[in-house]
C-alpha cells in the first residue's frame, strides 16, 4: 500500500456500486482510482470522495493506471467553502484549468500545494469582489508553474526592453512599439502590465495585500484564458 496527501479533482459514478476518482496527489501528479463499494460504504470514505475535498489516501495496486482507494482521512472537506455558489463556481473553474493543463502522473508538488493553498484562501475570503481576483492569481502561478507564462520582461518578438504596451497571444507576451503583433493582440494599461509580471512571483500567504481593482481582474482573466488556450489548445473557463 502507498499513502499521500490528495485532492479530489473529480468524482465518478461507475457500475452499480463503485466510483472513479482522480486526484491530485502529492507525490505522484494526478491519479485516477476506483473507490470499491463507495456508494455504499460510506464509513470507510467519511465524505472525502466529493470534489476538492484534500485528504490522506492509502492506495493499492499499480499506480496510476489500476489503483484501487482502500482508506482514507479527510484533512480539510472545505465545508464553508461549499455554502456558497459563487466560490464552488471559482473552485471548480480551478479544478479544470488543473484537469486540462495538468492531468500528468509525474510528480507536481508545486501545482497540488497551489490548488490546496488556493482554496484554503477561497473558503476563508469574506470579501466576494476578491473572489475573481484570487481565481486570477492562481491561473498566472500555475502557468507558470507549467512553464509557459507570458514573456513580460522585454519585447517577446526582438527581445529589446524598451516600451511594451501590446500583449500579443502569438508571441507569447508583451511586445515593444517597434514590432507588429502576430495574432489577436491587447493593449494593456501600465498596471495591468505590472499585475501580469509580477503575480507569478506573489505569495499567497500575503494575498490580503494584493490590490487590483474589479475591471482590470476580469480583463486580464479573459486576456490570460486566451493566452493559455492559445498555447495549449485546451478548452477553459475564464
Ligand atoms: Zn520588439
Amino acid at each position: 500500500m502507498a499513502l499521500t496527501r490528495a485532492i479530489v479533482l473529480s468524482s465518478e459514478v461507475f457500475g452499480e456500486a463503485d466510483r472513479y476518482i482522480q486526484f491530485l496527489t502529492r507525490d505522484w501528479g494526478v491519479i485516477s482510482t476506483l473507490a470499491k463499494a463507495a456508494r455504499k460504504s460510506k464509513r470507510r470514505y467519511v465524505g472525502g470522495l466529493d470534489i476538492f475535498c484534500h485528504s490522506e489516501i492509502n492506495v493499492r495496486g499499480d499506480i496510476p493506471n489500476r489503483a484501487y482507494l482502500v482508506e482514507l482521512t479527510v484533512l480539510n472537506s472545505f465545508t464553508k467553502l461549499r455554502d456558497d455558489l459563487d466560490k464552488i463556481l471559482i473552485a471548480g473553474q480551478l479544478v479544470q484549468w488543473v484537469r486540462k493543463l495538468a492531468d500528468v502522473a509525474t510528480p507536481i508538488p508545486q501545482i497540488y500545494s497551489l490548488l490546496g493553498q488556493t482554496l484554503a484562501l477561497l473558503e476563508a475570503q469574506s470579501d466576494p469582489a476578491r473572489l475573481s481576483l484570487l481565481g486570477l492569481v492562481f491561473r498566472l502561478k500555475l502557468i507558470s508553474h507549467l512553464g509557459f507564462h507570458p514573456r513580460t520582461e522585454a519585447c517577446a518578438r526582438c527581445n529589446q526592453e524598451g516600451e511594451l504596451a501590446i500583449f500579443d497571444l502569438g508571441s507569447g507576451g508583451l511586445i515593444c512599439t517597434e514590432c507588429k503583433p502576430t495574432s489577436d493582440h491587447w493593449e494593456l494599461y501600465p498596471e495591468e502590465r505590472q499585475f501580469i509580471t509580477h503575480a507569478k512571483d506573489l505569495r499567497l500567504t500575503r494575498f490580503e495585500e494584493v490590490q487590483f481593482s474589479e475591471k482590470p481582474t476580469q480583463r486580464m482573466l479573459h486576456l490570460i484564458t486566451q493566452f493559455t488556450s492559445f498555447h495549449t489548445h485546451a478548452k477553459l473557463p475564464v
